[in-house]
């Protein structure tokens, strides 16, 4: 039977927990960003970070694309937190959902598996991620859910790491409950 309740898990070291709410309100280390390669700010959870962190995130951020380019999808760097509560904020680029046939799951698991190694080089021991993708990008929810848990899980299986807490922070309730069934499915094979 699957388990839809359970709201967190360890694995190693690291406490693994899903809640629902507003991710610039969180006190971990480091907030990441679902960001567009532009890095140059946007809707949904872009748009609120950079409300939340103020000018300064806007200001590393193009400095970081004048140096190296557009930040393609699948890929991390990392900026000031800003005014947020978080010191720091991994901007990743999740693919937009095109069907299926751009591989596009590939694509969302290396958006969460470049800002834990981010988070790692940085020596950081506490990050959230936000629903990469299913907003604007339009990534199916339950498929989205279950990468970004699996992806998490294993990456945190095979790695000696700093972290101590991995948190998705899920908007909205429907999102939310997305993300309980697939650490419920997930959680059953550990
Ligand atoms: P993408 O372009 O990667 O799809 P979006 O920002 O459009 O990114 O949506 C990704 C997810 O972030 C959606 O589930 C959306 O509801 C959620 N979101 C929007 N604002 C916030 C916020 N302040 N904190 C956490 N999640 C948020």
């Amino acid at each position: 039977m699957m388990n839809s309740d359970i709201t967190e898990i360890t694995i190693s070291q690291t406490k693994l927990s899903l809640v629902q709410g507003d991710i610039t309100r969180q006190a971990t280390d480091v907030i990441v960003n679902a960001a567009n390669s532009s890095l140059m700010g946007g809707g949904g959870v872009d748009g609120a970070i950079h409300a939340a962190g103020g000018s300064a995130i806007l200001e590393e951020s193009r400095r970081l694309v004048a140096e190296r380019g557009l930040l393609p999808p699948g890929q991390a760097v990392i900026t000031t937190g800003g005014r947020l509560k978080a010191k720091y904020v991994i901007h990743t680029v999740g693919p937009v959902w095109y069907g299926g046939c751009r591989n596009e799951a590939a694509t969302l698991a290396s958006a969460y598996r470049e800002s834990l190694k981010l988070a790692i080089e940085h020596g950081l021991s506490s990050v959230s991620f936000p629903s990469i993708s299913t907003g604007a990008y339009r990534y199916p929810l339950d498929e989205a859910a279950k990468i970004a848990v699996e992806t998490v899980v294993s990456f945190l299986k095979d790695t000696d790491t700093s972290l101590r807490e991995v948190v998705f922070v899920l908007y909205d309730g429907r999102t939310y409950r997305a993300y309980l069934r697939a650490l419920g499915e997930t959680s059953e094979r550990l």
